[in-house]
């Protein structure tokens, strides 16, 4: 997605506004996206400088980490850079560059997109997750087994022998 900033560099127009869909990011870290990146943006002039302003959406499919039950939700992300034509210091992460009057978005926007996502993803806050011992997915009412303490069966020996 490449984005022309000519008209702000000629002073034709102050704000270029932009509306698009970008293809969606490769699977990452159990992670799916099924649909297209939603992109609105919008780069102001801000005399000597210009600011772009990216709001990205992007259904998800994933799964609870406790329950494992399927999680589809929509990841909205804001992303923020300076446009600038030339790098004072090299590479700089708040800098997009202006090449040939246009700026490349499409790698940088998904690179943050990804970095922002979380690592971890509950279908509820307070999801009780899967008994370890019967695999019973708590959430749908108590197995039973999660109530009574585990004997060491070492001890459970022992205690055999202290009856006698
Ligand atoms: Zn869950
Ligand atoms: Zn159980």
């Amino acid at each position: 997605m490449f984005i022309d900033v000519k008209p702000i560099l000629t002073g034709a127009v102050d704000v270029i506004e932009f509306d698009d869909t970008l293809a969606p990011p490769a699977p990452f870290n159990g992670i799916e996206f099924p649909e297209p990146v939603r992109v609105v943006s919008r780069i102001k002039n801000m005399a000597g400088y210009m600011t772009l302003t990216a709001s990205a959406s992007v259904p998800y499919i994933t799964r609870c980490a406790r329950c494992l039950k399927e999680i589809s939700r929509v990841f909205t992300h804001t992303f923020t850079r300076t446009l600038a034509t030339r790098l004072q210091n090299g590479e700089n992460d708040d800098y997009l560059l202006i090449r040939d009057d246009r700026v490349a978005l499409d790698e940088p926007l998904l690179e943050d997109l990804v970095l922002n996502l979380d690592f971890v993803y509950l279908c509820k806050e307070d999801c009780k997750g899967l008994c370890p011992k019967c695999g019973k997915d708590r959430n749908e009412g108590e197995c039973g087994c999660s109530d009574k303490k585990e004997v060491d069966p070492r001890l459970a020996i022992l205690a055999k022998f202290l009856d006698k």
